[in-house]
């Protein structure tokens, strides 16, 4: 089965997906993107994705060039092209070609990608067992520091963060802030459960504004759980009942272990198994249908 990819205005065979070496996306990871997840032929939660796309762009001054109407067609037609039910995509928008220094007002139009295509991105066990993470040593860039909540093309401290995952025999790892308190994984957001309440750290702290955080979140609501956004140390999270993290390729995927400390009885909370039950109804409901 041909994977089709849309690039800067054509739909071509992956082989021939190619972008130019003088793009600033690849010179310098200047550029936004989104994940996107399709079950069943509809578009979870599409909208939100491209509202984030376009809030990204804003923060860079990277003009897209296109409304967002006009990227939902392109995304839908792109999919129509693949025949897949269910998939991921990858949409990214760089400053496009430019001359070699960094002003990005050289570059003549942005470029805009979407590839569609399968992902797993853990294990089907550690949905059943949990997955066992680590606390990465490299921090999360600061609020300081260009927003750490701009989804750009430039992830290379959660790359390194993920490589000492790697390193430690885990997927995944906590990122902490300077100040040593808790942000989020390397690709998702990160829950704790503790009497009862749900507990994540407030985006202003830099973590990203997960769309999968958010329906999370709602999800819970409507349970009649209470959520909070908190800051936490390392300390309340050894100490939780149940520990989750969230995100488009993951969706809601229990923790089993931190740093070696044994989350509640190690096996997926309660609270955590219905949320991921309830996350898994709405997926082919909330979004758009192609
Ligand atoms: N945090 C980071 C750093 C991410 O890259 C992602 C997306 N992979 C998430 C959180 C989860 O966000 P979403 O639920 O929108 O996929």
């Amino acid at each position: 089965m041909a994977e089709i990819v849309y690039v800067n205005g054509e739909y071509v065979d992956r082989k021939d997906a190619k972008i130019s070496v003088f793009d600033h996306g690849f010179l310098y990871g200047d550029g936004v993107f989104e994940g996107i997840r399709f079950y069943k032929r509809n578009l979870f939660k599409l909208r939100e994705h491209l509202e984030r796309l376009y809030s990204s762009a804003k923060y860079i001054l990277l003009d897209i060039g296109r409304s967002i109407d006009d990227l939902t067609e392109l995304v839908i037609e792109t999919c129509r092209k693949n025949d897949l039910d269910d998939g991921y995509i990858r949409l990214v928008v760089s400053r496009g070609e430019g001359t070699l220094g960094l002003n990005p007002y050289h570059c003549s139009n942005p470029g805009l990608i979407i590839i569609v295509s399968k992902i797993q991105l853990y294990p089907e066990e550690f949905y059943t067992n949990g997955l066992p993470i680590i606390t990465a040593s490299t921090r999360r860039f600061g609020t300081d520091t260009v927003s750490p909540r701009v989804k750009s093309l430039n992830y290379l401290n959660n790359i390194l963060a993920k490589v000492e995952a790697v390193h430690a025999g885990v997927q995944e790892a906590l990122m902490l802030d300077r100040n040593g308190l808790v942000v989020e994984c390397t690709g998702d957001n990160f829950f704790i459960v503790k009497r009862g309440a749900v507990y994540t750290p407030p985006t202003y702290q830099g973590a990203l504004r997960g769309v999968t955080r958010d329906v999370v979140i709602e999800l819970a609501k409507k349970r009649g759980i209470e959520v909070r956004e908190e800051r936490m140390t390392l300390y309340e999270c050894y100490d939780a009942d149940e520990c989750f993290l969230t995100g488009t390729a993951a969706q809601v995927v229990p923790v089993s272990d931190i740093d070696h400390r044994i989350i509640g009885n190690g096996r997926p909370g309660d609270i955590t198994k219905v949320l991921m039950e309830d996350f898994n109804k709405v997926t082919t409901v909330d979004g758009v249908k192609f």
